[in-house]
């Protein structure tokens, strides 16, 4: 079982099955509103060179300073990657010379960074769960932008960026396949925005990976690996991460051998190409930053933040399960965004929860999807949904006439008690309105009601025309169960 399972991860070659082999290094900004050793602002999308102190410009005699807040936000991210917290860690001199780097160095961590092993698990399609080990995860600078774009003679640089708050994350080489590495960064990401320590923004860069990929024969040791930088979309890492296996085995297999290098993704060529090979790799001269202390951290502090943290995807999914009875799949699905799940259980409140699951599932989330809107900008709310759900549990609607009300509200809002009672969508229970309705559908049809007494799965149309008949506010086992008598169809079971 295992065996098979793991054998069709595995890519045919030409000459036998090739095992893909992945870890990644994310960069993942950090929501704070202030730079990590400077006051400057770190806002996306000001003017160029609006958010600069003299620090980020690295003016001589400028002291960094670190901000505390944005230590807080990497320990949490810490804690919530179940990782072991560095009560002494170390900021180290990363030197290289671009122009979007005027200080010649970036401030980073090398040995000693202030997160050790954690874990994420991946729950996969077909109910597989896979742990992703976690290395580390340090802070670090931002690097400004350079743009070539602006001038045919001159290029510009914009520090804005340079000197906010990173945390690099680097992962264990635990992924085997390019659902996996995609599985992975959206679980990275749904954690990170649980904890609220960065905004996950794929689009904005406040989120980006570098992407190391090698291949092997199943049951062998690691290959040799490249890493493609800086992939900004989740389906760009599973297109990468694709390309690039391929790309390796083929030359493996014509008898070459891979080198070791840097690679980009072209999104719109869908193909990986050669930046640098590892022997120009920099050699960044790392030492201790003379200008900053050890940031050492107390315990009680750490442990002040964990008490702090929020249920997380993975307790939270538990829960769901435990609590509402939801599938695994259910469960996942709901609690990937917060906010979903915060929305589910307003939703859920005081009806079934595998109702409430579904009308979410297909009534909201397909609107909402067919409109390319989140949860959050969601034009009803989870209140609304929740009391149109409870009149179609109490009868007082049918379902059909519940997804009226939903579209009503979603186009021109409202509420949902007095749409139903204004506009007399209120369920018809009367037998004798609905008796009214059947016989005279049976009258009108005399050739379909031979038709059905011969063969009574042809009953539904007879359902269909009355619930027709009666605006769809008909009680549909009321008609089931009148049609039936009235048609003489035997009760089946
Ligand atoms: P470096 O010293 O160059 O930074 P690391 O050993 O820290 O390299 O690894 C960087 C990333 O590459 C990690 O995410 C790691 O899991 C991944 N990695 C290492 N070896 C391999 C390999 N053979 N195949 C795929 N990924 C690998
Ligand atoms: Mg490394």
């Amino acid at each position: 079982m295992a065996a098979s399972k793991a054998a069709s991860k595995y890519i045919e070659g030409s000459t036998g099955p090739w095992e893909i082999v992945i870890g990644m290094e994310v960069h993942a900004q950090v929501s704070s509103n202030a730079k990590l050793f400077s006051g400057a602002s770190a806002e996306f999308g000001a003017e160029p060179n609006a958010h600069v102190s003299f620090v980020d410009a690295a003016m001589p005699g400028m002291l960094p300073v670190i901000n505390r807040f944005c230590v807080e936000q990497a320990v949490r991210t810490g804690l919530g990657l179940k990782a072991k917290i560095n009560l002494e860690s170390v900021f180290d001199r990363k030197n290289y010379f671009y122009p979007d780097q005027p200080s010649g160095y970036q401030i980073s961590q090398y040995k000693y960074p202030v997160v050790g092993e954690g874990e994420v698990m991946l729950d996969l399609a077909g109910g597989e769960t896979v742990r992703v080990g976690i290395e580390r995860l340090h802070l670090e600078q931002d690097a400004g932008k350079s743009l070539h774009d602006q001038s045919a003679d001159y290029s510009f640089v914009d520090l804005n960026r340079a000197g906010v708050a990173l945390m690099e994350i680097v992962t264990r080489p635990d992924m085997r396949s390019a659902d996996e590495a995609a599985a992975f960064l959206r679980k990275l990401r749904a954690i990170v925005r649980y904890l609220g320590t960065c905004d996950g923004n794929m689009d904005e860069g406040s989120m980006r990976a570098d992407v190391n990929v090698s291949v092997r024969r199943p049951g062998e040791g690691l290959g040799t690996r490249c890493e493609i930088k800086n992939v900004n979309s989740m389906r760009f890492v599973s297109h990468a991460v694709e390309f690039e296996a391929r790309r390796q085995i083929d030359i493996l297999e014509a008898g070459g051998t891979i080198r070791q290098e840097t690679r980009q993704f072209d999104s719109r060529a869908g193909e990986t190409r050669s930046m640098r090979s590892k022997e120009d790799a920099h050699d960044y001269r790392y030492f201790p930053d003379p200008d900053l202390l050890p940031l050492v951290l107390d315990q009680a502090w750490v442990t002040e933040i964990e008490r702090s943290l929020p249920e997380l995807p993975d307790a939270k999914k538990d829960r769901f399960m435990r609590d509402y009875g939801l599938s695994p799949y259910d469960a996942g699905v709901i609690v990937a965004e917060r906010e979903l799940a915060d929305y589910f259980e307003a939703l859920a409140a005081d009806v079934e929860p595998k109702a409430a699951a579904n009308w979410l599932n297909n009534e909201v989330l397909g609107r909402l999807n067919r409109d390319g809107r989140t949860i959050a900008d969601s034009p009803v709310d989870a209140g609304a949904n929740n009391r149109i759900l409870k009149m179609m549990a109490a009868g007082t609607i049918s379902g059909k006439i519940a997804k009226d009300v939903l579209d009503i509200i979603w186009s021109d809002g409202g509420d949902p008690e007095e749409i139903v009672k204004a506009r007399g969508l209120t369920q018809v229970t009367d037998t004798s309105a609905i008796e009214k309705a059947v016989e005279a559908v049976i009258a009108a049809n005399p050739a379909k009601v031979e038709e059905v007494k011969a063969k009574p799965k042809l009953a539904g149309w007879f359902v269909g025309q009355v619930m027709k008949a009666t605006g769809g506010k008909a009680n549909p086992q009321a008609v089931n169960a009148i049609l039936k008598t009235r048609l003489g169809i035997p009760e089946e079971g």
